[in-house]
């Protein structure tokens, strides 16, 4: 995938900008997919990284409203984490001056990574496929609409059409502060554009490694947030926002090679694939359902998940097809090698950005070493297509199929399926009896 051109120090603040710090929001993602933080002044940051700063691990069992579940793994009063931030990625959480961003790895107190830290689930997954001569770049596409702050109902606030330019003319101070703002976090923006629901927006960021890319998804959406707050709209990240319209999603684009050769072009297959990139094509095919107990991790995601939306609800792949859950880019002409890469689109941005890279490169390295061949690719709109199966319609059927996976359940363990599974319960058992139009109002503002 293309490249951002500046390499990760030039995305630090500059040295001598430093003195402008006063504090950091040291950052992880919970299970339920909310980012969850503390705050140390920045003088503490050193210290910070050497022993790390406290925090109940009983955010793996809190649900979206803050409410707490349990498991046999997670939940409950006692014991305490170390944040420790990852030194070589700090930001500026811009546009709040004197602010800045790091993520950080969770551990134990006697300094052994902590059992449900997805950060570090994911470094390793990187780390087993680097081990077997793949390299990954991806980045994940974020969707959003503003509304008025002013109003509880979303009110969209601009009344531009899809792609027009209308809405961005009307929005354009709001869209130039959030350029400028999103450069000054350090993070490339490739590209912004109205997208089709009333009020919505895309945003599509330089590809990068996986934990780069997580980092960035979460520190972007920050950055969206609080650019939108100082022009008085409110942002949703929400699957739906309007139930029966078109939502936000949060497509994960994927590039791998191995040995620097990418494995999604230059070959000889459909679409120019090599068999090791035909293979991940198959085995996500094959994985899905139980992936999507990871990519839309919350009942409201599959009131998302519907035909002719473009949300990828078909279980099928296809190359340019934007109705299929995986569409292949595929080098061409104006579209080189290492940026031909495959999209999956039927995930939204309720997932937690490391468990989801994590879970799709758990199926890379599981494709690569038992090679399988995809179904033809579908062409149109699979709705019209006889035979193509659209994807499981509920949280309950993805969990399950998650949970009977052991090429999912393998790459995680069982703590993290445990966990995972308690707080996906608990979510559903919330929301059992809401009618869609309850559950869509119950999350429209959630996971900001
Ligand atoms: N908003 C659509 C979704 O829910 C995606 C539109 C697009 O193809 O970018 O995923
Ligand atoms: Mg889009």
């Amino acid at each position: 995938m293309a490249d951002g051109q500046e390499d990760g120090e030039r995305r630090q603040p500059r040295e001598d900008a430093l003195v402008q710090a006063t504090s950091v929001a040291l950052t992880y993602v919970d299970l339920a997919g909310v980012a969850r933080v503390k705050t140390v002044p920045w003088s503490g940051f050193d210290a910070a990284c050497r022993d790390g700063v406290g925090m109940s691990p009983v955010f793996d069992a809190f649900l979206t409203d803050d409410s707490v579940t349990s498991s046999g793994v997670s939940g409950g009063p006692m014991d305490d984490l170390r944040l420790r931030p990852d030194r070589s990625v700090v930001r500026w959480l811009a546009p709040h001056e004197g602010w800045l961003f790091s993520p950080v790895n969770r551990f134990y107190r006697d300094g052994s990574p902590y059992a449900l830290c997805t950060r570090t689930l994911l470094a390793r997954q990187v780390e087993r496929l680097g081990e077997r001569g793949l390299s990954v770049r991806c980045g994940i596409e974020l969707e959003w609409v503003v509304g008025r702050s002013d109003v509880d109902d979303f009110v969209p606030a601009t009344r531009g059409p899809a792609y027009g330019l209308a809405r961005v003319s009307d929005l354009a101070g709001y869209l130039r502060d959030l350029y400028r703002a999103l450069e000054a976090a350090g993070l490339a923006v490739v590209q912004i554009h109205p997208e089709y629901a009333p009020g919505q927006f895309e945003l599509s960021l330089a590809a990068r490694t996986p934990l780069e890319t997580a980092d960035e998804s979460v520190l972007a959406r920050a950055v969206v947030r609080a650019v939108g707050l100082r022009h008085g709209l409110r942002t949703s990240f929400a699957p739906v926002v309007d139930f029966g319209g078109v939502g936000n999603g949060g497509h994960v684009h994927l590039s791998v090679a191995r040995e620097g050769v990418p494995i999604f072009a230059g070959g000889d297959l459909a679409a120019g694939l090599r068999p090791e990139g035909a293979s991940v094509i198959a085995w996500l095919l094959e994985e899905l359902p139980g992936l999507l107990a990871i990519a839309a991790p919350h009942p409201v995601s599959y009131l998302r998940l519907v035909p002719s939306h473009w949300a990828g609800s078909f279980r099928v792949w296809g190359i340019e097809n934007r109705e299929a859950a995986l569409r292949l880019i595929p080098a061409s002409t104006l579209v080189d090698a290492s940026s031909a890469n495959l999209e999956l689109k039927c995930a939204d941005l309720a997932a937690n950005p490391y468990l989801l890279l994590a879970a799709v490169l758990a199926v890379v390295e599981h494709a690569v070493a038992h090679p399988l061949d995809p179904p033809k690719p579908i062409v149109g709109d699979p709705v019209t297509v006889a035979g193509a199966e659209p994807l499981p319609e509920r949280l309950e059927a993805t969990l399950a199929a998650l949970e009977a996976s052991s090429v999912l359940t393998g790459a995680l363990g069982d703590d993290f399926v445990e966990a995972i599974g308690a707080v996906r319960r608990a979510e559903l058992a919330r929301f059992q009896d809401a009618s869609p139009d309850e559950l869509v109002a119950a999350m429209r503002w959630g996971w900001s």
